[in-house]
């Protein structure tokens, strides 16, 4: 169903916005793609012929932004477990990635956006190979992405050409706007020197942004060390990539000199907390990075290493971790790791007008249903968001205006039919 009007009335919001913050119980008025008010009590218009969500008992607030991920890797979900990561890598997961074909990815991220947008997560900003394949698998979701090819190894110039002609694909097929296209260079490790100077000036041609695995490993470090006698962000200096907007996923492995450029440079470090965790790659400084104004954001990487999408984990994951390192609970608030899985995000993928809930920005909301025991009582709605939901709350999803989910069900998506396809295929294709 699409609505052009819509009115969420009687709800608990958290706008994001710090001249509003929270209201107990106000209204959201939504025309078209875009939120047309945001108020406290009722909303005394006409409402006659308008969709009207009673929003008692839920909070809305916005739509959260995975700022990096690799949608399609579902397929992968669970494969090889328990292997060192090398040894992962090159006998389990791109012997099999190398077997993928278009069908495979269709189906991946069809799977992979139902757990999205299940989970709260609006927007994504995805990096994999067959990225026309991944458009086919969003039809119909209407999830908001920034799409980028990646571009790795020996294979780069053909690559890099997919993407170019990508922009061209979006333009055609672009679903009000949706959609967007970046330059996706695997890492400075996988790539030539070469080859990252002609994407760092593709990139520049294009004024689009440049999505890259940065310092996640030490054995990246000394690939990087012995072939250059610099780290990875140095080369991303001298490559021409740091002069474009950088979203730089990871940032693990990062020295003073390194956090000092990311600074200079403007870079949006991509946190990604679990498949740090789980790769046992390490802990990134991010509440240093924080400290030092640098826009941080947060990603799920792909579901082989997480093994989920769920930024509600990442979320909670997040902070938990950034605690232990430190040792210290006061430094990073569940309300600055709400900012950072929505705000910061939309401002890393230069996605204006998105990322709060305010008059003239993009109707990206979800609302999740407060009445469920893990979210009772609420001494303070950020902590209940970031460390009690897990997700399953979430009931109703809207992007761009148009409602995806209405109370726990979705609108134009015959979920039960994809994810019975989904599992046959996997069982006879994998
Ligand atoms: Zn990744």
């Amino acid at each position: 169903m699409i609505s052009l009007k819509m009115l969420i009335k009687n709800t608990f919001i958290v706008t994001m916005d710090q001249e509003k913050g929270n209201i107990e119980k106000g209204y959201i008025y939504i025309e078209d793609e875009k939120i047309r008010e945001v108020g406290i009590g009722e909303y005394n218009e006409e409402v006659k012929g308008i969709k009207v969500i009673n929003g008692e008992g839920y909070c809305a607030m916005p739509g959260l932004i995975n700022c990096h991920t690799h949608a399609s890797m579902t397929l992968l979900r669970g494969y090889g477990e328990g292997l060192p990561l090398m040894k992962w890598l090159n006998e389990k997961i791109w012997p099999m990635e190398r077997k993928f074909e278009e069908k495979h990815i269709k189906i991946g991220t069809g799977i992979a956006c139902i757990e999205m947008l299940r989970s709260g997560t609006t927007t994504l900003n995805d990096m994999y190979f067959m990225m026309p394949e991944v458009m086919k698998g969003m039809e119909n979701f209407n999830m908001r992405a920034m799409l980028g090819t990646t571009i790795i190894g020996q294979n780069w110039e053909k690559q890099l050409s997919d993407a170019i002609d990508l922009k061209e694909i979006v333009k055609k097929k672009n679903n009000r706007g949706l959609l967007t296209t970046s330059f996706a260079p695997h890492s400075p490790y996988s790539l030539s020197f070469e080859a990252l100077r002609e994407v760092a000036q593709a990139a520049k041609q294009y004024k689009e942004n440049i999505h890259i695995h940065v310092s996640e490993t030490t054995d990246e470090l000394d690939i990087v060390k012995q072939k250059y006698n610099m780290t990875p962000v140095e080369l991303m200096v001298k490559t021409g990539i740091a002069d474009n907007k950088v979203t730089a996923a990871h940032c693990v492995h990062l020295n003073n000199k390194d956090i000092k450029i990311i600074k200079e440079k403007d870079i949006s470090v991509i946190y990604n907390p679990q498949s740090n965790m789980k790769l046992a790659s390490g802990t990134p400084r991010i509440i240093e990075m924080l400290d030092e104004n640098i826009n941080v954001c947060l990603g799920t990487d792909g579901t082989s290493s997480n093994n989920n999408l769920n930024m509600f984990e990442e979320m909670e994951t997040g902070v938990m971790l950034q605690n232990l390192f430190y040792k210290d609970a006061t430094r990073i608030s569940s309300e600055k790791m709400l900012k950072i899985a929505t705000i910061n995000g939309a401002k890393a993928l230069g996605l204006e007008k998105l990322g709060v809930l305010k008059e003239g920005y993009f109707a990206d909301i979800i609302m999740i249903n407060l009445n469920k025991p893990n979210l009772i009582p609420c001494h303070d709605i950020y902590s209940n968001i970031v460390f009690s939901a897990n997700g399953s709350e979430v009931e109703y999803v809207i992007i761009n205006g148009k409602i995806v989910m209405d109370n726990g069900e979705f609108v134009d998506i015959d979920e039960e039919r994809i994810l019975y396809e989904s599992n046959k295929f996997f069982k006879e294709s994998i």
